[in-house]
């Protein structure tokens, strides 16, 4: 009646002491060289794969393995067909997904369960918050408090989601497996597809009575408060992760982490790029000139700093070491770059103009003759200038 069947270690060609991993890569092979969708119209390869199909959901799974090895072939028939590649044998429970999922992708189309083996453990989510700080939090780093609901497992049920007392049982549809394949007849022949068990949502656990506490959800929520320590030198856009402040693992798995963005306001006069600081400094037409000390605002605190005489508008002023610190050293920072503009003054008395002109006839100037024209200029420029805005900034 059934043709003659090799021997499934043969078929997949590995030895009768070969583990789960041996087993797998060779069915993993073969599956990748024989699948009808890479061999259209191949009927051999067809029934290649059909070959090893079979030969890996037997050898895969110990209680049918130990079966096989008793009674060989024998140990699955006696059921229904037989004629035809797979016989009598029961595919369903067989654990196709991981090895179909990471060799075709999404060959199968949407029938794939998403990103879990089975039912095991199984790590909980990341759970993503953002957080403000100023400029000088993010370069010298601070601790803030994240109000957060943080899910635990219900203490009532431990997680189970069942009533005190009882416990989940096996989903019947799935045998506890979480996910059912589905084997259809295509045009290339025998397709597994693998879905995630609609009876119990993946869980292989199906609950009879719920937990009061919690629904049968398993989970409780409640508010927390959660310290998260941004360390110096952070910048806008950039994430602290806290571990295991995530959500619940599932079925014993470990939490996954909360991750905080963060996000760094404006500071008025500062601007920063990676691990530099720039600002503008305003500096007086007389300091420029004669030369003098310069208060110059840093994340520090003011920094005396020394004009030379005769120093030209936009002249750049390097201070090593005020800038960011690198997050991996904090003993390690960038500098603060500054831009030194003179200011034209805009609202002078009566004696500071007198100052001005001889100062001007001094230099061999002829102010005089424009006198008129820049009396009537003046009093348009009324207008508080960007500079002023600045300057004010500075002398709080
Ligand atoms: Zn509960
Ligand atoms: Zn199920």
């Amino acid at each position: 009646m059934a043709e003659s069947k090799r021997d499934y270690y043969e078929v997949l060609g590995v030895g009768r002491d070969a583990d789960e991993a041996a087993i797998k890569k060779a069915y993993r092979a073969l599956a990748k060289k024989y699948h009808p969708d890479m061999n259209p119209g191949d009927a051999e390869a067809e029934k290649k794969f059909k070959e090893a199909s079979e030969a890996y959901a037997v050898l895969s799974d110990p209680d049918k393995r130990r079966q096989y090895d008793q009674f060989g072939h024998a140990a699955f028939e006696g059921g229904a067909g037989g004629a035809g590649g797979f016989g009598g044998f029961d595919f369903n429970g067989a654990d196709f997904s991981d090895i179909f999922g990471d060799i075709f992708g999404d060959l199968f189309g949407g029938g794939r369960r998403s990103g879990r083996a089975g039912n095991g453990p199984m790590r909980g989510g990341n759970i993503r918050k953002s957080i403000r700080i100023t400029f000088e939090e993010a370069v010298f780093g601070c601790e803030k408090e994240l109000d957060l609901v943080l899910k635990d497992p219900c203490e009532a049920c431990h997680g189970t989601g069942a009533k005190p007392g009882t416990s989940p049982e096996t989903c019947p549809k799935c045998g506890g497996k979480g996910q059912v394949v589905y084997t259809s007849q295509s045009f290339f022949g025998t397709v597994q597809n693998v879905q995630t068990c609609p009876n119990c949502g993946g869980s292989g656990k199906v609950i009879k009575e719920k937990c009061s506490s919690c629904s049968g959800t398993g989970y409780t929520s409640s508010r927390k408060k959660i310290k998260v320590t941004i360390p110096a030198g952070i910048d806008n856009g950039q994430s602290v992760r806290i571990r295991d402040k995530g959500e619940p693992g599932v079925n014993g798995g470990p939490r996954g982490d909360l991750l905080v963005e963060v996000n760094v306001s404006r500071h008025p006069i500062f601007q920063r790029q990676d691990m530099h600081i720039f600002s503008t400094v305003p500096i007086s037409f007389a300091q420029a000139a004669l030369g003098g000390d310069v208060r110059i605002p840093t994340v520090d605190g003011d920094v005396l700093y020394t004009v030379k005489a005769g120093t030209k508008t936009d002249t750049k002023v390097r201070l090593k070491g005020k800038g960011v610190p690198s997050l991996r050293n904090s003993q390690v920072r960038g500098d603060h770059y500054v831009t030194l503009v003179i200011q034209t003054p805009e609202r002078l008395s009566q004696e500071a103009k007198e100052a001005l002109r001889r100062f001007d006839e001094l230099t061999g100037n002829t102010l005089r003759q424009n006198e008129s024209v820049s009396e009537k200029s003046e009093k348009k420029s009324k207008k508080k200038g960007f500079m002023d805005k600045v300057k004010e900034a500075f002398e709080e």
